[in-house]
């Protein structure tokens, strides 16, 4: 058992999906907190499928991977589901990972449950936290394994997940959710080109042509943000909130409430089915702060909650609160930042 922590890192059309990045730079914690409990070098470690990767492959080194095992082969250019799990199964049982991270990706949640189901191990879908800890069941004590922790039971519970007889321990994590190292362009990393073992046969899908489907926005890397709820009241109510957005430069976000009641696309959803956001300053106008909501935006830097109820549970998390009307706070808000400006 080699102990180390990999990290699958998606490609698509020669780009890595930021969510790869971040699950690097929480890889390089997990491996610190692992090597601090056990005295162990474990080290984390990123695996990279495509056609011309080499120069993709310096990236996750830069956030911390210390060795990116390489798989270039044509046949790898687009994810299709066969090649990649021959590929990856093949590779964990060569090199015996203690845990494999995927982003929460449409690829990762194919993928992820795909390895899982052909080595017999477990998987924890959409993580929001990963820790190292020790476990106790049945008078055996499990030292050192994941945590794979997520909302539970429509979001009303936090669950620690742990799959303590079998390895690798495997999680999905949301983009958003874990932080991006600063990147260090002087850190160096070992490249390791694997051979591939990908045959023509095992292509049972042809990608003929890939289609990108507009969002109509995309949060996870705004720095302000802007968001409504049902206190909004209206879709014409929204016009106000997207207009303020518009003001002072944000980006325009809503709750589920919100977007179940048509005001908004669902594309601006924050919180558990929604997208997670971390930015510097979120501004949110008539949402109540339940729990699911909450879940995708309580690591905002700054919170600022407009709502007319004193006891709105979203007061509990933000810095700023303001009481009273949308319809009144927001112009007075507006006015503001245009004198300022
Ligand atoms: P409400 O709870 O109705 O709150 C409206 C708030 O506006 C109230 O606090 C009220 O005091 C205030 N208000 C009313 N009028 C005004 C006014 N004129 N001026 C100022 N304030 C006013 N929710 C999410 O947001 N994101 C998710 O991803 C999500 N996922 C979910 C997943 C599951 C499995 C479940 C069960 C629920 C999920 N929810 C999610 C729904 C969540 O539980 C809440 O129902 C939802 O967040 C409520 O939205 P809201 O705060 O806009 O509406």
């Amino acid at each position: 058992m080699s102990n180390n922590i990999w990290v699958f890192i998606q490609q698509d059309d020669g780009k890595i999906a930021d969510v790869s990045l971040q699950l690097v730079s929480k890889a390089t914690d997990l491996a610190r907190d692992y090597n601090n409990k056990t005295g162990e070098a474990v080290q984390v470690e990123a695996l990279l499928f495509g056609e011309n990767i080499k120069e993709m492959a310096a990236e996750p080194v830069k956030y911390g991977a210390d060795r990116v095992f390489c798989v270039d082969d044509s046949r790898l250019k687009y994810y299709t589901p066969v090649p990649y799990t021959k590929v990856l199964v093949d590779l964990i049982k060569k090199e015996n990972p203690q845990i494999i991270l995927y982003g929460a990706t449409t690829t990762g949640r194919d993928l992820g449950p795909r390895v899982a189901s052909s080595l017999k191990v477990g998987l924890t879908a959409d993580c929001t936290d990963l820790q190292i800890g020790d476990y106790e069941s049945k008078g055996e004590t499990y030292s050192n394994i994941l945590y794979q922790i997520r909302p539970a039971f429509g979001g009303n519970i936090v669950a620690t997940i742990v799959s303590p007889e079998k390895k690798p321990q495997m999680a999905t994590v949301r983009e958003g959710v874990m932080k991006l190292n600063e990147p260090d362009l002087s850190r160096k990393g070992e490249i390791v080109n694997v051979p591939s073992i990908v045959e023509d046969a095992d292509c049972l899908t042809e990608i003929i042509e890939r289609v990108q489907q507009d969002k109509a926005v995309n949060l996870t890397a705004s720095q302000i943000i802007v968001a409504g709820g049902m206190g909004v009241g209206t879709k014409e109510g929204f016009d106000i909130i997207a207009d303020f957005a518009k003001t002072i430069g944000a980006d325009l976000a809503a709750s589920r409430a919100a977007v179940d009641a048509g005001f908004i696309h669902k594309d601006h959803q924050v919180g558990q089915t929604g997208v997670t956001v971390r930015p510097k300053l979120y501004i949110a106008c008539g949402i109540s702060g339940a729990i699911q909501h909450r879940a995708g935006m309580d690591q905002s830097a700054k919170i600022i909650a407009i709502n007319n109820d004193p006891d709105a549970p979203i007061f509990q998390i933000a810095h700023y609160g303001i009481v009273g009307e949308i319809n009144d706070v927001i112009p007075k808000l507006k006015k503001a930042f245009k004198a300022k400006a």
